[in-house]
């Protein structure tokens, strides 16, 4: 990646974000979405600032300030349903509001500016799942991505099935399935995790989020480059890919291309700068 595309990283991401902010907050006439989309635009600003600056666990802060506040304050405190039911409880509703709002943003129109950063900077799972020993895979990839497709049909049988049975006290139920969710999102991951030797097993397999990222990611404005006459093929930068993105390869069909979270290792590992 060129150093001078890179120092414009913060401030587009600052753009975008204080646009959202400010078109939500006079569109929806609600000044939380102005202090929201402000707050996940600084917090990522100043991630990408700390990296410019090596600071190694720059990711890590965006991770927590972002997880955390998704998780905790706007899933449990405020009780929104920010998972994937809960997109499909609004949806459902006609409404453009909470997690439909943050599914556009973070998960399908985003993703053409931006790829997969949600994956690398903002989702609470990951937040965790990142904090487990495995950073780079110990294992080759498995052949079981359509693990992911079953659990995407299974979030919408089980939201849709809600509806036609007319059940009452929805929000509620959308409230202890955004717990009952975490709870297996975060115990299927960790033990995916030790079983298959790779902290982003879950990622690779299970998410049904991956469902609206990846076809999405595929067309991603920013992304990373091999720059082909410093490149010595060392295969360094493979061999610390948590995602097993074959980087070096330019073209949008790279092997497990959009499957690329921005964490930056391999352009932090590459030693001939190429990236
Ligand atoms: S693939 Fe799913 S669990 Fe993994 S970081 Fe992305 S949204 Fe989170
Ligand atoms: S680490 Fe750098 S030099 Fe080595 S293969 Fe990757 S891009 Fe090329
Ligand atoms: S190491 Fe590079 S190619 Fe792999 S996920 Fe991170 S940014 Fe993407």
């Amino acid at each position: 990646m060129e150093k001078k595309k890179l120092h414009l990283v913060p401030v587009i991401i600052l753009v975008v974000f204080e646009a959202i902010a400010v078109t939500l907050w006079l569109t929806k006439h609600n000044i939380f979405y102005l202090f929201n989309f402000s707050y996940i635009g600084i917090s990522l600003a100043l991630g990408i600032f700390l990296f410019e600056r090596k600071y190694k666990h720059a990711r890590r802060v965006v991770q927590l300030l972002i997880g955390l506040y998704m998780l905790v304050y706007l899933g449990l405190i405020s009780r929104e349903n920010m998972q994937i039911e809960g997109f499909w409880y609004y949806l459902f509703n006609g409404v453009f509001e909470a997690a439909t709002i943050h599914y556009a943003v973070a998960k399908i129109f985003g993703p053409l500016l931006f790829g997969r950063g949600w994956c690398g900077y903002a989702c609470w799972t990951a937040m965790v799942l990142d904090f487990l020993p495995f950073k780079t895979p110990l294992r080759p990839r498995k052949n079981i991505g359509w693990i992911r497709y079953v659990t995407f049909a299974s979030s919408l049988v089980f939201v849709s099935a809600l509806f036609l049975a007319g059940v009452e006290n929805m929000e509620r139920i959308m409230f202890i399935s955004f717990i009952a969710g975490n709870v297996i999102y975060y115990g299927t991951g960790i033990g995916l995790a030790f079983a298959f030797k790779d902290n982003r097993a879950f990622c690779k397999y299970v998410c049904p989020v991956t469902v609206f990222l990846k076809p999405a990611s595929y067309f991603s404005l920013f992304r990373i480059k091999c720059d082909k006459d410093k490149c010595v093929n060392c295969g360094k930068c493979k061999k610390v890919c948590p995602m097993d993105v074959d980087v070096t390869d330019n073209s949008r069909k790279r092997k497990n291309g959009t499957e690329c979270i921005l964490c930056m290792e391999c352009v932090k590992n590459c030693p001939k700068k190429a990236l």
